[in-house]
């Protein structure tokens, strides 16, 4: 399957597109209004066509309106009756009210299949090896991948600690470094828990790569973009092999999969158990891989809850060509989330665009830069850019003289006007990273 011809591939999709289509329309009460508010039933749709331009895009806006109406929980998308659901999680809930996922018997055994395939072939772990499973039931992630269990069955085994950052679960990490050292081959290693660890890292004064082993293992990511700045801070503190994506998005539960032979700078998608579309941002159409557009996720398998051409509102581009590991599955790159975007004139600007110049700056480096935040001074478009960002202390003598260069080479790299530049202090940039499961990225002034 990880290696399937792209023309079987997408055969195999509209199959199960269809059969997803019919099972919302039957049972998910949401789906089925919808639909029938667009005129279809799951016969209508015969081919590929039918699909894009019948089917209707489903935004979160439309949930929250058809929980508004009903007052169901489930945002009328629950699809099985009550003694059919095994069990169910709560979203972490960063763009509003969580959301519940659900999942069947059924449910988990494509949970199982995905997650296998994902540490043998993107993670490359092998019998014998540990992961350390920071894991925690407040969020998507691992916890979701994994699926109960499923590790053992390829001879991986895990160890359990809680993703929480709290002295307790810190101490017990570095416990299970120590007694394991050089063992362990890959680590759970959200946002919030990476920059905590640090903290207390250094506040023990231990170093994660002489005291811990922590050189050569695979960080597994998750709880916000994985950008460049990232990726480099965390590997130059903690001698990472590679930071890999492993999160899991939104209501469809898409798992985001770094590839380690991309170098974490790949990240997949198993086409199979989800259909991924790339439309235009407006118009919902179909567009070429590299443009700029949003993504659509269909989960394919999905039994409790069966999402039918969710719009994940993100900036993407998309590579469909054959990858160095040998999947014929798509590579994904998310630019950012479309509730982050600030327009400057007309210019739509991304925090992980800002970040990407200031990681650069010698006197900021990936540590200040993984802290930054745009401000955002009117609801939609806005004359100048303001930007807050970390800094190293020692290496500015001046702040006068270091924020005017730090504006100009923003304005020159992005073409847009940058009116100002704030400086973070050292606690402020602590803070940015200790605070609520994502670092905020924007900061509303209005
Ligand atoms: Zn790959």
């Amino acid at each position: 399957m990880e290696t399937i011809n792209r023309k079987e591939l997408k055969e195999l999709q509209l199959k199960l597109a269809k059969r997803q289509l019919k099972h919302a329309y039957e049972n998910a009460p949401y789906y089925h209004d919808r639909f029938k508010k667009a005129g279809i039933k799951p016969d209508d749709i015969k081919d590929w066509n039918d699909w894009e331009k019948k089917v209707p895009i489903t935004l979160k806006n439309d949930l929250r309106d058809y929980r508004e109406k009903t007052n169901d929980p489930f945002y009328g998308v629950l699809a099985l009756p009550w003694e059919k659901v095994r069990d169910i999680y709560i979203s972490t809930g960063t763009t509003g009210r969580s959301t519940y996922w659900a999942f069947s018997k059924e449910d988990w055994k494509w949970i199982y299949e995905l997650t296998l395939r994902t540490v043998w072939s993107m993670y490359q772990l092998r019998p014998g090896d540990m992961f350390l499973g920071n894991a925690g039931r407040f969020h998507g992630g691992f916890e979701v991948m994994r699926g109960p269990d499923s590790l053992m069955d390829i001879g991986i085994t895990v160890l359990w600690n809680d993703v929480l950052p709290l002295p307790m679960f810190m101490d017990k990490m570095i416990q299970y470094c120590q007694d394991f050292k050089g063992k362990i081959k890959a680590i759970y290693f959200p946002a919030f828990l990476s920059w905590a660890f640090m903290g207390y890292m250094n506040s023990k004064g231990l170093d994660p790569i002489e005291d811990l082993g922590f050189n050569n293992m695979i960080g597994g990511w998750a709880g916000g973009a994985l950008t460049t700045a990232t990726r480099d801070m965390l590997k130059d503190v903690f001698g990472f092999k590679a930071i890999l994506n492993m999160s899991c998005l939104g209501d469809t539960m898409v798992p985001l999969i770094g590839c380690l032979d991309g170098q974490g700078l790949r990240t997949h998608v198993w086409e199979d158990i989800h259909l991924v579309e790339h439309v235009d941002m407006k118009t919902g159409e179909p567009i070429e891989p590299d443009e700029v557009g949003d993504w659509v996720i269909t989960p394919l398998h999905n039994h409790a809850v069966p999402h039918i051409r969710w719009r994940m509102e993100d900036y993407t581009k998309m590579d469909f060509e054959t990858c160095d590991c040998g999947t014929t599955h798509l590579s994904i790159t998310i630019l950012g989330r479309e509730s982050d975007r600030i327009t400057i004139k007309d210019k739509i600007i991304l925090p992980q665009m800002v970040e990407e110049v200031l990681y650069k700056i010698p006197e900021i480096g990936p540590g200040g830069a993984m802290a930054c935040q745009v401000v955002k001074t009117a609801p939609e478009k806005q004359d100048n850019l303001i930007i807050r960002t970390g800094y190293i202390q020692d290496k500015v003598k001046d702040q006068v003289a270091f924020k005017e260069k730090v504006r100009a080479k923003v304005q020159e790299s992005l073409a847009v006007p940058v009116s100002d530049v704030e400086l973070l202090t050292p606690e402020e940039v602590a803070q940015a990273g200790s605070v609520g499961w994502k670092i905020a990225r924007i900061q509303k002034r209005y």
